[in-house]
């Protein structure tokens, strides 16, 4: 099989996603008080409504309605307020109702979209744009801006889960026998569904992250892969480049993490050129990733919307949202990555990067601006006033670098550690008035991350504290041209490469702890006098 890139250079890859995410931050499931949980003991979560008990009748959460049009306005998508319950019949022991209820061709949001940004090395997977940039310079180096259309956010509820004892990996072939779990039944689930306006694997995995930051800070799921509360499937076709008919699709189940939606639509991309340049056909069918061996193999035909008889739900009244009820739940939300990013880079003048990395990360963006709320009070009481912009790029990089790679290597978060966001601006203070150096303060900051003691007190503990006496250091210059006269007239007959020997004796007479810029100063000012 030949690689991608080679792929995508005469082919080009239409791909759309259909995003699954369980509305977990509810407390009780879409149509029943059952509560909502994850791993608790199978059977234990279920009544007769979401079991499917004949003559139980379903009464919809109000609460899950609210988060769906959340996440639609979230992703300009237009509201629809009338909208109703359908029915999707199917035999399957998953569902003991029968039925899966969901939406019809009128969803709660319609017609939404997003910007996406693809910079760096995701960027280079569109070939076309070679050595192009069409990223607004201020963005990155390298990189380009596109906009992924929104079909629709539909409701509906999630199905029971199957166990199968006795197979390979859990999976149903070959097993012996298989248990239900209908604890999962009726959670609420929102289904969203791209157009296929996705042109490469990067483009499917930067989509899929930026939706998963979009609903953590709307806070309606907490967007586990691992646990399945957000589960994609990619749609995916090929066509000649400068063709514009699609292709036969085929579509990926099993992507559970973003690696694996990448990997997949990759491999099924290369899999269908090669199909198509042997003269074969695709055909329209599920394929199923299989991380470890690498590959899709087939699982079924497509199944078409007649297959699942959809008839409109008779026990649930249609929808007829207020106007009031809409703008409520738009007054609730919050700010959403792109707007975060835009006023990081407009109020605190952080490179793009840095306010992307940042408003990307609720926990690290709400660290950030409560270290630069406490910033004016600590400025305030400072002899040398650091601005707050110039306090910014060395708070963020702190978060960005440092306690990022601490969070990592400790498998916590930042609500876990003892660091207080009044610590960054302290240690970017001190190394910005020159009180210890950039490589102090990573000794520093290491030590604050450990103890939870204030970057001030451990300089003072273990004496770090910089010379920065201007007098001081002036004597231990004056002693050291002193004591290499023969350096100072080489230096004054042109060899001013020699102020690097002097800066080190000085810093060695210093113990490492004088200011090497102050030091540095310091020599230029007393050798450029020609006595
Ligand atoms: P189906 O009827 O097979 O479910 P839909 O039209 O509902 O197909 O689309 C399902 C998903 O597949 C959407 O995300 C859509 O953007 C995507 N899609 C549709 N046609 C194609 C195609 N030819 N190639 C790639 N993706 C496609
Ligand atoms: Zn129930
Ligand atoms: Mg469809």
């Amino acid at each position: 099989m030949k690689d991608l890139q080679t792929v995508l250079r005469s082919w080009e890859a239409v791909i759309g996603l259909e995003v699954h995410t369980e509305l977990t931050t509810l407390n009780t499931k879409m149509f029943c008080g059952c509560p909502i949980t994850f791993g608790a003991e199978p059977n234990t979560h279920i009544c007769p409504v979401c079991l499917g008990m004949p003559g139980a009748l379903p009464v919809p959460n109000k609460a899950a309605i609210e988060d769906i049009v959340l996440a639609g306005l979230a992703t300009n998508c237009d509201i629809e307020q009338r909208t109703m319950f359908y029915r999707k019949n199917y035999f399957y022991p998953d569902m003991s109702q029968n039925f899966q209820t969901t939406q019809g061709p009128v969803a709660f949001c319609m017609r939404g979209g997003i910007d996406l940004e693809v910079t760096g090395p995701a960027s280079r997977e569109r070939t076309e744009l070679e050595g192009t940039s069409e990223l607004p310079e201020s963005y990155a180096a390298e990189g380009y801006l596109t906009h992924i259309r929104i079909t629709r956010i539909h409701m509906e509820e999630d199905a029971g889960k199957l166990v199968h004892i006795g197979g390979i990996d859990g999976r149903i072939t070959g097993s012996d026998y298989s248990l239900v779990d209908y604890n999962r039944v009726g959670t609420p689930l929102i289904e969203l569904v791209t157009e296929p306006d996705l042109r490469t694997p990067e483009e499917a995995r930067l989509f899929l992250q930026k939706l998963r930051q979009i609903y953590l800070t709307l806070g309606i799921s907490d967007c586990s892969m691992e646990e399945g509360s957000l589960r994609c499937d990619g749609n995916v076709s090929l066509r000649k480049r400068g063709e514009t008919a699609f292709g036969t699709k085929t579509e990926l189940k099993n992507m559970n993490s973003f690696k694996n939606l990448h990997d997949g639509l990759a491999y099924e991309i290369c899999r269908q050129a090669e199909v198509l340049e042997q003269g074969g056909t695709i055909l329209q069918e599920t394929r199923h990733w299989e991380p470890a061996a690498k590959l899709t193999t087939p699982m079924r035909l497509k199944e078409t919307a007649e297959d699942y008889r959809y008839f409109p739900e008779p026990n649930l009244a249609p929808y007829n949202l207020s106007d009031e009820f809409v703008e409520a739940v738009r007054a609730r939300l919050p700010e959403l990555p792109d707007q975060k990013r835009t006023r990081l880079m407009e109020n605190f003048a952080l490179p793009y990067v840095d306010a992307t990395a940042l408003a990307g990360d609720a926990e690290l963006a709400e660290f950030f601006d409560a270290a630069m709320a406490s910033a004016q009070t600590e400025n305030a009481a400072l002899a040398k006033p650091v601005a707050n912009k110039d306090l910014a790029k060395p708070v963020a990089n702190l978060l960005i670098n440092d306690v990022s790679a601490y969070l990592n290597a400790n498998n916590t978060s930042l609500n876990q550690t003892k660091l207080k966001p009044e610590h960054l601006v302290e240690l970017a203070n001190l190394v910005a008035q020159d009180a210890i150096s950039s490589k102090q303060g990573k000794e520093v900051f290491a030590r604050v991350l450990e103890t939870g003691s204030a970057p001030q007190e451990i300089v003072k503990q273990e004496g770090m504290e910089q010379v920065s006496d201007t007098g001081a250091l002036e004597e231990i210059a004056q002693g050291i041209l002193k004591q290499f006269p023969d350096k100072v007239a080489e230096y004054q007959g042109g060899k001013t490469g020699l102020i690097g020997f002097f800066v080190g004796q000085a810093m060695q007479a210093t113990k490492g702890q004088g200011n090497p810029k102050l030091i540095n100063e310091t020599f230029v000012r007393l050798l450029d006098v020609k006595d």
